[in-house]
């Protein structure tokens, strides 16, 4: 009999789990906006303003995370990113059912037991922020794109593996700048 540790690691490291997560995700946005605007009739222009705002939240949750978490935080999350660190295009992710698990319960209690509008649409646009982030750290170790920014975001990315203190940002990297993580050449 496997142990529940081994299953679930079994789970991460599987591809059909890996590309679950994205659709599951996708699914949890889209119920959360759904929620706000067809649910309680939240004007889209409040919705799609909080969403933006959910966006912005996520770039700082994409560096806190990454930094404090995955290299100094739990030791599950540290195990797991070090795999990715030593095999960056292996298909890692979480079991899929692990984000409902997590974030509909708060939901559900604050935008529908405690009623508060609008905060359904800033956790659609964090969780946009999260897929869109997913998707390009994706791209970032599996595809060539031609675009400049796409290779700027490649080789600081590739720096961050080199040297690990160093680039926590993925998809932006402004928050490096603001906590002074940014790989400078005549660093040491
Ligand atoms: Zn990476
Ligand atoms: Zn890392």
């Amino acid at each position: 009999m496997t142990s529940p540790s081994a299953w679930i690691l079994r789970v991460s490291e599987s591809p059909s789990n890996y590309w679950a997560t994205y659709v599951v995700d996708c699914a949890m946005m889209v119920f959360f906006l759904y929620w706000d605007i067809g649910l309680r009739h939240l004007p889209w222009s409040w919705a799609g303003a909080l969403f933006l705002s959910g966006i912005a939240m996520w770039t700082l949750s994409e560096y806190v995370f990454h930094r404090w978490l995955y290299h100094f935080g739990l030791a599950i999350a540290r195990a797991g990113h070090e795999k990715h660190h030593d095999n960056p295009t292996a298909y890692l992710a979480l079991p899929w059912f692990i984000t409902p698990l997590l974030f509909l319960p708060p939901q559900q209690l604050i935008a529908g037991w405690i009623g508060l509008r609008g905060f359904s649409s800033v956790l659609a646009g964090w969780f946009f922020g999260f897929i869109a982030y997913s998707f390009l750290h994706h791209s970032l170790h599996h595809y060539k794109v031609r675009y400049g920014w796409f290779r700027h975001l490649q080789s600081e990315h590739r720096i961050h593996h080199a040297f690990p203190e160093t680039n926590y940002g993925v998809t932006m990297r402004f928050w490096d700048r603001v906590f002074r993580t940014e790989f400078v050449k005549t660093q040491r």
